[in-house]
C-alpha cells in the first residue's frame, strides 16, 4: 500500500526537501521551508524470486570461499585470497610493483594446478611481460601473457583475468 509522505519546499527558492528543516539547504534562508502537501509514492513490484529461501545453515558456501593466491602478504590483505567472481582493484603509484605482483600471483596460481591464469595488459607487450617474468622468476609455461598482439592471434578464452593495465 502506497504511503503518503509530506513534502516541504523553500518559499524563497523552491528547493524541495523530504522533511522540515529550519534553514533551506540550497539558498540558506532561515524559516523559509514550508509544508507543500502530500506527495504520491509509487509502488514498485518485487522481482521474480531467483532462488528459494533456505535456512542459513543450508546455504552452499564453497563458491564464495577465498582461494589462496600463493603470495602470503596478498592473501592476508585480501582476507585469505581471491574469491571467484570478485573484482579487485589494485592501485598504486607507477613503479611500485603492481604488475610484478600480479604476474607472481598468476604464476603461483597456474603452477598450483588449480587452473590456468591469463595476464591481460593494455600497456605492455607480451615481450615486456616475458622479460618481467624472467627478472622475477615467474617464467613458466603456465601463465599466458595476453597483450593485444597475443589476443589478436587468438590466445583462447581467458579463464581468469588477473591483471589489466597495471
Ligand atoms: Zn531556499
Amino acid at each position: 500500500m502506497a504511503r503518503e509522505r509530506t513534502a516541504y519546499h523553500c518559499d524563497q527558492c523552491g528547493f524541495v526537501v523530504p522533511k522540515w528543516v529550519g534553514r533551506c539547504p540550497d539558498c540558506k534562508a532561515w524559516g523559509s521551508v514550508v509544508e507543500a502537501g502530500p506527495t504520491a509514492t509509487r509502488k514498485v513490484p518485487a522481482g521474480p524470486v531467483s532462488a528459494p529461501a533456505l535456512p542459513i545453515a543450508q546455504v552452499e558456501v564453497e563458491a564464495a570461499r577465498a582461494r589462496p593466491t600463493g603470495v602470503a602478504e596478498l592473501d592476508r590483505v585480501l582476507g585469505s585470497g581471491l574469491v571467484p567472481g570478485a573484482v579487485i582493484l589494485l592501485a598504486g603509484e607507477p613503479g611500485v610493483g603492481k604488475s610484478t605482483l600480479l604476474l607472481e600471483v598468476a604464476q603461483s596460481y597456474a603452477s598450483s594446478g588449480t587452473g590456468r591464469a591469463l595476464v591481460v595488459t593494455g600497456e605492455e607487450s607480451t615481450a615486456q611481460v616475458r622479460l618481467r617474468a624472467e627478472r622475477t622468476g615467474a617464467l613458466s609455461e603456465k601463465p599466458l601473457p595476453g597483450g593485444r598482439d597475443r589476443t589478436d592471434r587468438g590466445a583462447g578464452p581467458p579463464r581468469r583475468r588477473l591483471s589489466r593495465g597495471c
